[in-house]
Order: C-alpha cells, then structure tokens, then sequence
C-alpha cells in the first residue's frame, strides 16, 4: 500500500462523511440481483428461481443452456436441481463526487445458492474507489483479501475498514460492470464532462459489462458527444477514431443518405470499414462481409463483392482463405477464371486440394528439372584418383538417398542447389560409388562443407584428395 499524503487522506476523510447512495440504489440492485438466478431442471420440469415458477419445455433444453423464463422472461441458465453450489459474483458501479475529484465507486455483488431452499442469498458491498481523473488511481478497503492471481472480497465484515491507496499494478479492481445511470448527468455537471453525453449513452443500467475506463477515455474525444448524439453508440465507444472534418462525408467516410441504416443497426466500426468499400443498406449482407473485411480487397481482384455473397451464401461457405487460394492456385495453373465454371467451383474443398496438388506436383518437376540441369553443368568437376572420387548429386532422390544413407540433411539443400546458391558434390571410394562417404558443399568455388556419416569429421586422406579437387580442378591451378 501507498504512502497517501495530505490532500488523499482528506479525500478520504470527506468521501466517509459525505457519501450516500442514490434513493432508488437498492431497487436498482434487486434489478440486478434478478440476473443472478437459474432454471433448476428436474426431468422433464423446469423451476425458475427468480420468479419461482415451475413449467415444461416441449423441446429438451440441455443443463448450461440458456433460456428464456416463460414467466419472467429472464434469460437464465439452465442447471440440474441436484445443484449444489454456484456462486455469481458481479462488479456494480456508480459515480460519484468529492471535493471537485470524480470518483467511480465498485461494488461487488455476490449471489451464493442456496440448494435447501433452491434460491440465491445475495449480497452487495463496496471495496474499491477510483479517481477517475488521476487515470483511475485506486484505493481499497479492508474488505480486499489478494490472492496469487486475483483477490477476493469479503463480505461477511460489517465494517469496510479503512481506505488506502493501492499502487500495485497488477490485481487491481476492475472497472468493467453495471452502472448505475440515474446520477451521471446530475455527477458531471461542472466536470469537463458536462456536455459529453455520456449519460445518453448507458443506455440500459441493467446490462453488464460497461467498461468504465474506456468511457470517460473516449468521453475525451471531440467526436463523442456528438456520435451519441446521432445515436451511433458503437462508434461512440471508439470515438477517438473519428474526427470534427465537416460533412457528414467527410466524418464518416460514406454518404449521409445512409446515416438512417447506420442508426438503425447502431452499426460498429468494423462495419462502417466495409460499409465504405461496400455501400449497401442490407444489413445481413453487411455483417456477412465483416467476417471477411480482412479479405475484401482480394476478393474485388477477382470479382464484385455482391457475386462472391451470392457464391458464398448459395453454397454455404465459410472459409475466405480457403477460396482465395484456389483462386491463387488457378490464376498460376492458367485456368479461365472468366469461366463462371471454375470461378464458382461448385465443390471448393475438393477443387482447392486437386490444384494444389496439382501445383506441388508442377513444383516438384520443376526442380527435378533444375537439378538435372545443374548436375549436367557440374560434371566437368568429376575428379578422380586411385581411392576416391567426386561427382555432383545429379536428382533429388539422389539427395534424398545420401541423407538416409549419411544421416544428415542434404536433402533440404534441393532448391538451394536448384537454383545455383551452393553445389552438391558426394565423395566416395572409387570401387563402391553406390555406398555414401563424404557429403560435400562447394559455394564460389570453395568447400565449405564435408561431412561423413552423422555430421562427423573427415580424414587427413580424405581432405588431402579434397584439397587437391579444390586446387586443380575448381580453382583451375596447373599442379
Ligand atoms: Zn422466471
């Protein structure tokens, strides 16, 4: 814990004498603690814990689905009436002020069940504050035990205890949870946040997961208030990549005539990227491209987006990647991409394996090819005396056959040597030139590396008919 000087002490001090909550805070809890309930399934019968209700389902709902409570309407997991723990712990904000310092209070409220009387006992204390404006600086009461990878709060204390700074970075209290909305207006009036709006934009207290960090970072924005404003809440929460330029063009990067859309489907930035490249006002083609929005320049090299939906959705594909790799591998075979046959294969999976079978096998010649040619090249180094001679590895399986042989891993030195960056030459004993003996690498005109079997060191003979091979026959000194 941090040392805390005058002015936070005094902050304390104040906060313990000045803080209430709201009027309407515990109904805004019991709202909240409604979530925290389940569907006890008991055969073919379902119990409700919240609003305690029992009734069938005519379907089979699994034990962790979740469902809708026919009474209620709560959307609640299903689990087994057998259950015989479950806890639900659940971070529940408001903000506040003191002394001129915004402060976001963090409450945690835990929901432990109760298999006895098949309902949840619920309970609701603070353990944290934060001050918002000094990058949510956080102090934290007695009640925080830490743990070794996160910490517990105890709610069983009738006191909070006393408030001090934490300065730890790590483990702190998070800031993400539901939020009490009814006070923010009234709370950021005289704040730089007087006009932000953001009050507009919690626009449902009863959903979790507000992150409230990331609001008052973008509430910062010049743009917030006003995509709020336009009720364009998701690219509100991202405000920071917009800014003031003017038309409505020129802010968002398409038409104002599609500002109702965008409205309507509170559509998010990943959206408004393929909105921009694919102007459309059907929302299911939209979302539909999103998946995709990594690929969408590709794609338009090979055809109109609206074609490849249509190829897509009519064969229920899913994989971009997959797509534009048979492309690929067409475009390099030569085939008619402007034939709707195999620009639309009607089995892509099976298409897509055949040319990139088709590409390796071509691959695989090639180079066969390009060995030969330089083998062909390389045996005017062919040297020989009594023992030994040396000759250029003249195929791929050749290669191959020298590594199993020596146990080493020339063979991955096929495509260096197709393309000239290092000769291959093998060693052997003139009367057994099927047996391996030494692996040679030769590159401008120099060994650099020999090797017998398992990578091990050559003999003085060895390298003495090496040297020789160097001198005369690729350096061409008259010995
Ligand atoms: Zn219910």
């Amino acid at each position: 814990m941090a040392y805390m000087n005058r002015e936070l002490r005094n902050l304390v001090e104040e906060m313990d004498r000045t803080f209430k909550l709201p009027r309407d805070w515990n109904k805004f809890l019991f709202q909240i603690e409604k979530n925290h309930n389940i569907i006890l399934k008991n055969k073919g019968s379902y119990y409700c814990t919240n609003c305690q209700n029992t009734f069938e389902i005519k379907t089979k709902v699994k034990v962790t689905h979740m469902y809708k409570c026919p009474f209620c309407k709560k959307k609640l997991q299903i689990r087994s009436n057998k259950l015989k723990h479950l806890t639900y712990r659940d971070n529940v904000m408001i903000i506040d002020k003191c002394n001129n310092e915004l402060i976001l209070r963090v409450f945690e409220m835990e929901s432990i069940y109760n298999p006895n009387r098949q309902e949840f006992e619920h309970s609701t204390v603070e353990y944290a504050r934060k001050l918002i404006e000094k990058d949510f600086r956080e102090l934290r009461n007695e009640r925080i035990t830490p743990g070794m990878t996160s910490f517990s709060v105890n709610h069983y204390m009738t006191e909070n205890g006393k408030w001090r700074l934490y300065d730890g970075w790590w483990q702190g209290a998070d800031n993400i949870g539901y939020l009490y909305k009814n006070n923010i207006k009234n709370v950021l009036n005289g704040t730089k946040y007087e006009r932000s709006r953001l009050w507009d934009f919690v626009r449902n207290q009863y959903d979790e997961g507000y992150d409230a960090k990331r609001l008052f970072y973008v509430a910062n924005s010049e743009m917030f208030e006003t995509l709020v404003e336009l009720k364009l809440y998701n690219l509100a929460f991202v405000a920071e990549c917009f800014h003031k330029a003017g038309s409505f063009k020129k802010i968002f990067g398409i038409g104002k005539d599609y500002y109702e859309f965008m409205k309507k489907n509170d559509i998010t930035y990943e959206e408004l990227k393929v909105l921009r490249i694919y102007p459309t006002k059907n929302i299911k083609e939209l979302r539909f491209l999103r998946k995709y929005s990594n690929s969408i320049d590709e794609i338009n090299r090979y055809m109109s987006l609206d074609k490849f939906i249509r190829y897509f959705k009519s064969n229920n594909l899913s994989d971009a990647r997959l797509y534009l790799d048979y492309l690929k591998f067409a475009e390099k075979l030569g085939i008619d991409l402007k034939n709707k046959r195999y620009l639309f294969p009607e089995n892509l999976k099976e298409m897509h394996d055949e040319y990139e079978k088709q590409i390796e096998t071509a691959k695989q010649k090639k180079l066969a090819n390009e060995i030969l040619k330089r083998a062909r090249m390389l045996k005017r180094n062919i040297f020989k005396n009594k023992t030994f001679i040396i000759f250029p590895a003249e195929s791929v399986q050749a290669l191959i056959d020298e590594s199993a042989q020596q146990n080493n891993c020339v063979r991955t030195y096929a495509e260096e040597y197709a393309k000239g960056n290092c000769d291959i030459y093998f060693m052997r004993y003139v009367k057994n030139q099927k047996v391996s003996l030494v692996t040679v690498e030769v590159k401008e005109n120099k060994v650099v590396q020999k090797r017998i079997k398992n990578n091990e060191k050559t003999t003085s003979t060895q390298n003495k008919f090496l040297k020789l091979w160097e001198e005369k026959i690729l350096n061409k000194i008259a010995v």
